[in-house]
């Protein structure tokens, strides 16, 4: 399965101090009507929560981390699950010392300052579902040539 997708709508904005970033993306694109986005995000957080899939376990394992830290890439995409706007976001993240941590970006982070780049595609909904091969929901799938 592929999905050709025209481009929509493009918006730059700002998220609160304090903001958590998924809570603030996933309203966002409910006000706005956004069902389907490619979305970049950097700046900083005060909190940051990252983790990793274990395959063989078929978990997520997750690790919080306090204090400043730059968000030197946040990427991701927003599709549909449960009928709701859903971001799906993964993080390389840069400490005071200019370590870097990396991960999937988990829901409860706190945004000290951060700008988003969200790019509305439009087309098809892409909705993700429960998948019995990964223990993931993804989208349906996948693409064969
Ligand atoms: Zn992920």
């Amino acid at each position: 399965m592929s999905a050709a997708f025209k481009p929509g709508r493009c918006f730059l904005f700002r998220l609160a101090k304090g903001a958590d970033i998924h809570e603030r993306l996933n309203a966002f694109c409910r006000r706005n009507k956004v069902r389907c986005a490619a979305i970049t995000v950097i700046g900083a957080t005060e909190e940051v929560r990252l983790g990793y899939y274990d395959q063989n376990r078929r978990k997520y394992f997750n690790r919080a981390f306090k204090g400043d830290m730059e968000i030197l890439s946040c990427v991701g995409n927003l599709t549909l699950k449960d009928g709701e706007p859903f971001a799906h976001l993964h993080a390389v993240m840069g400490d005071s010392k200019l370590r870097v941590r990396g991960g999937h970006l988990f829901p409860g982070s706190k945004v000290f300052a951060a700008e988003v780049y969200l790019h509305e595609l439009r087309g098809r909904e892409l909705v993700r579902r429960p998948d019995l091969q990964t223990g993931l929901a993804l989208w349906p799938g996948p693409f064969k040539d």
